[in-house]
C-alpha cells in the first residue's frame, strides 16, 4: 500500500451540523473522495477540552486574529480590535459555548492528501465567503458580519484541522489508541496499488 495512504486528519460535525441533519451528507463528501473512516464518535465536550482543542497550536491565537482582522478589512470594514490576540480572546469564549451547545460527531479519516483534501472540501471559514460546492459553502449562510452583531462564534457546520502535525495533536487529543482501527477497504486497491492485475477474469 503506498505510503501516501497514511495521511490522517481529524474532523468535527460541530453541533449546528448535528442539529441540521447534515451528518450522513458530510460523512458522504469524505467517503466518495476515497477517503477512510478509522475512528469516530458522538460527544459533548468540556469547555476545557474545546479550549485545549483550539490551542494545541500556540500559533493559533495569532493567526486566527491576524485573519479575522484581514477579512475585515478585504469588506472594507473596520476590526473590532487592531490586536489579533485580544480578538481571538472573545472568539475563543464563544467556541466554547458554541461546542458545548449541544453533541458534536468527532471522527477520524485517512487516505492520501486527507489533511488538505479535508480543508478544500470543507471551504473556506466563512460560509458566506466559502466557495460554491463546498460543505460550508453549500449548506450554511453565515458571516463574520452575523456572529459579531449577535457576539457569538460563526456557525460553519465543521472543524478541520489545518495541517499534518495540527492534525496528529488533535487525534491525540480525542482519541485514545485503542478507539482507532487500522483495517483495510476493498476500493483502496483501485486508489493506491501499483499493480491492477487480478480485476480482469
Ligand atoms: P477554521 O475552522 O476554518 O480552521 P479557525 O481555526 O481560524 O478556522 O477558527 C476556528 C473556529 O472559530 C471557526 O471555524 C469559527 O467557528 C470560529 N471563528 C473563527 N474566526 C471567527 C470570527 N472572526 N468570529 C467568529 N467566529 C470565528
Ligand atoms: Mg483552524
Amino acid at each position: 500500500m503506498s505510503k501516501f495512504s497514511k495521511e490522517r486528519t481529524l474532523v468535527i460535525v460541530k453541533p449546528d451540523g448535528v442539529q441540521r441533519s447534515l451528518i450522513g451528507e458530510i460523512i458522504g463528501r469524505f467517503e466518495k473522495v476515497g477517503l477512510k473512516l478509522v475512528g469516530l464518535k458522538i460527544t459533548v465536550p468540556t469547555e476545557d477540552h474545546v479550549e485545549k482543542h483550539y490551542t494545541l497550536d500556540p500559533s493559533w491565537r495569532q493567526v486566527t486574529g491576524e485573519k479575522t482582522i484581514e477579512s475585515y478589512r478585504k469588506n472594507g470594514k473596520t476590526p473590532p480590535s487592531e490586536d489579533p490576540q485580544e480578538i481571538t480572546a472573545v472568539i475563543l469564549e464563544n467556541l466554547k459555548k458554541y461546542l458545548t451547545s449541544g453533541p458534536s460527531i468527532v471522527m477520524v479519516w485517512q487516505g492520501a492528501h486527507s489533511v488538505g483534501l479535508v480543508r478544500k472540501i470543507v471551504g473556506g471559514t466563512e460560509p458566506l465567503s466559502s466557495d460554491v460546492g463546498t460543505i460550508r459553502g453549500d449548506y450554511v449562510m453565515d458571516s463574520y458580519e452575523m456572529s459579531d452583531t449577535d457576539d457569538r462564534a460563526i456557525r460553519n457546520l465543521i472543524h478541520a484541522s489545518g495541517s499534518v502535525d495540527e492534525a496528529n495533536n488533535e487525534i491525540n487529543h480525542w482519541f485514545s489508541g485503542d478507539e482507532l482501527v487500522d483495517y483495510r477497504l476493498v476500493g483502496e486497491q483501485i486508489l493506491y496499488d501499483v499493480n491492477l492485475d487480478g480485476i480482469l477474469e
